[in-house]
């Protein structure tokens, strides 16, 4: 068994962008569990499954192959072979991948690979339901949140960035709705374990979350 950190939280508290640098930091493989899950969603796109047909989305589900590999460090996601990485990067397929990923079918197609992932390698892995049902034994345990507000203006601050336009208060309501879903489904909705540390990163920036994090896991270890 490796030495497993989960870290776990709503979308745009900064677990990516954090997990990531940590993981450089520390030598431990980084696990983006959210693009597996964006994988399948591009599946159903691309074949034209509803995503809130939950019969149809099992079936096809059956004829998905996720797989990851890494280029110095970086994680690559595959769907079926193909590197799809950069095409699950929108806002369809991340409105997918939260539809989907309500339904057991999904969720068990991916438990595996995540829990090998942990097995073989030390792993920071982000994700919703990393420390309380994939990983429920991981050495350490973050949930890293932030206040609604403040993850708004950071995914808005990156759109403009890239040039793109975009409404913050639209994109407040796009989060509201993500974080409804994903802490309302029946099935590993996301929740804060029990035993998990909760850092609030609304006031901090990048450099004093991935500091403050380290510090809990260079204690553990
Ligand atoms: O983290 P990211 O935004 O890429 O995740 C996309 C979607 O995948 C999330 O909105 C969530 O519904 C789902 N997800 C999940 N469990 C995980 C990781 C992601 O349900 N462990």
């Amino acid at each position: 068994m490796g030495f497993n950190v989960a870290i776990d939280g709503p979308a745009g508290a900064g677990k990516s962008t954090i997990a990531k640098r940590l993981a450089k930091e520390l030598g431990f493989v980084y696990v983006d569990t959210g693009a597996m899950y964006r994988a399948i969603g591009l599946y159903m796109l691309k074949n034209s499954v509803d995503g809130s047909d939950e019969a149809a989305v099992s079936e096809a589900v059956k004829n998905v192959e996720v797989t990851l590999s890494y280029d110095d460090g970086v994680q690559c996601v595959y769907l079926n072979g193909e590197d799809v990485s950069g095409m699950i990067r929108t806002e369809e397929v991340s409105a997918l991948a939260s539809q989907i990923s309500a339904y057991q079918a999904v969720r068990e197609k991916l438990l595996d690979l995540q829990r090998t992932m942990a097995k073989n390698n030390d792993v920071l892995m982000d994700g919703r339901d990393i420390g309380t049902t994939i990983l429920p034994n991981a050495d350490v345990k973050i949930y890293l949140t932030a206040s609604v507000e403040t993850r708004a203006k950071r995914r808005y601050d990156e759109y403009i960035a890239k040039g793109q336009t975009c409404d913050l208060a639209e994109i407040e309501e796009d989060i509201k709705t993500r974080d409804h879903n994903d802490m309302t489904r029946k099935i590993s909705p996301l929740k804060k374990a029990d035993d998990a540390i909760e850092v609030d990163s609304s006031n901090m920036n990048i450099d004093e979350v991935v500091e403050t994090i380290k510090n809990i896991c260079k204690e553990k270890m």
